[in-house]
């Protein structure tokens, strides 16, 4: 996926966007910028500083298409914001499916020093528009939720502190209050949006780009796209990140979220690092030699990958995690599988084994594999699954 983000990225252009090359990274990889508009409001706008996080570049691009194609919205836009977007920050990191930089930087932990060529040019860029906004756009790793029970966060966004006093300053007060607009109108316009809009929890971290820009007076806002069951390309995400953004625009071009307040923004739910288990299958007879039962199953997706930091969905694997009684284990997805029997032995049930080698059996005497199975059930996923 990596180098065909990059590809996507290296061949956009639009009409209405000024281009412009601002400089190499590491190893030397083109990193452009795209603005728009000659408004008073400043807005920058950055993708995939973290090189393994590919659809917050694929949506800021959603957001510069929509832009580029929506008369309407190009006419509301081009006096009231000037726009810079730079969409894959980090070319190298993408190319190697990485979190960080060539040389092994994190670039959101380097805005300080700039010890990488990526965060000079991010910086070089701030200087420049001076921007009255930021949005920092990430992917977050696949197991946040936002409520009990827990619910897979589609889009968190944060207002980053900007000192250890968690001072609301006058930026971190507008950045709050877009926020809480934002969220308000993605539960009605985004589908399945209620309830997986969430808050970003975190603390002051002087050295990432976020908080350093609020500290300078930037209105700055973190989007993290989350990871649905049954959508490991985060389609999903990534069409709730580009609304976010539009929304975002509109409401800054238009005065629009003012009203709106601080306790709004407290009162979104936490994202919340979820512990439990991904998916129950529940009610699954086991006959061998030795007996007799039902069990469920609890399944978890771990990583295969042997990079710690590489979360994206296609180095994982499905494994059982538990069995048993489950009945009382918290989990995203439940699913009744009364009448299915495993095909082998107890001894093909183990903690750690591989959905993809459990056969079931359905009532109609088929066989399924369990991972398949599994897929099936999460690729509708849909609000009435999760309890
Ligand atoms: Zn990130």
């Amino acid at each position: 996926m990596g180098n065909s983000v990059l590809d996507i990225v290296q061949q956009w252009s639009g009409k209405t966007f000024r281009e412009e090359s601002i400089g190499r990274s590491y190893e030397g990889r083109d990193i452009r910028a795209f603005t728009f508009g000659d408004g008073r409001a400043k807005v920058l706008a950055w993708s995939q500083m973290h090189g393994n996080e590919p659809t917050s570049t694929l949506a800021l691009l959603d957001v510069l298409n929509r832009i580029e194609e929506d008369k309407t919205m190009k006419k509301l836009l081009r006096h009231s914001i000037t726009l810079t977007a730079i969409p894959l920050l980090n070319p190298d990191g993408c190319i190697r499916h990485d979190r960080r930089n060539a040389q092994g930087i994190d670039i959101n932990r380097d805005a300080q020093s700039l010890i990488s060529p990526e965060a000079k040019i991010l910086m070089s860029a701030w200087e420049r528009l001076h921007p009255d906004f930021a949005y920092n756009l990430h992917d977050q790793e696949t197991r946040y939720t936002t409520l009990y029970p827990p619910t897979p966060t589609l889009i968190a966004m944060l207002a980053p502190e900007c000192s250890h006093d968690k001072a609301i300053t006058p930026a971190r007060e507008r950045a709050m209050k877009l926020i809480a607009h934002t969220a308000k109108h993605l539960d009605n316009i985004c589908d399945g949006a209620k309830g997986r809009i969430a808050r970003y929890d975190d603390v002051y971290t002087p050295t990432a780009f976020g908080d350093t820009f609020m500290q300078l007076g930037t209105s700055s806002i973190l989007i993290e796209a989350g990871s649905m069951p049954g959508d490991p390309e985060r389609t999903h995400a990534r069409a709730a990140m580009s609304m976010a953004i539009i929304k975002g625009l509109e409401a800054i071009a238009q005065h629009q979220f003012e009203a709106n307040t601080v306790q709004e923004y407290d009162s979104l739910p936490l994202n919340k690092d979820f512990d439990g288990l991904e998916m129950i299958l529940e009610g699954i007879a086991i006959h061998d030699s030795l007996g007799n039962y039902q069990a469920d199953l609890g399944i978890r997706r771990v990583k295969t990958s042997c990079n710690p930091e590489d979360f994206i969905d296609d180095s994982h694997d499905l494994r059982v995690m538990n069995i048993g009684d489950l009945s009382s284990t918290p989990s995203i997805i439940r699913t009744k599988l009364n009448g299915y029997t495993l095909k082998g032995t107890h001894k093909d049930l183990y903690i750690g084994c591989k959905t993809s080698e459990i056969t079931l059996v359905a009532p109609d005497g088929s066989c399924i594999n369990a991972y398949t199975l599994i897929e099936n059930n999460t690729r509708d996923f849909d609000s009435d699954k999760t309890k």
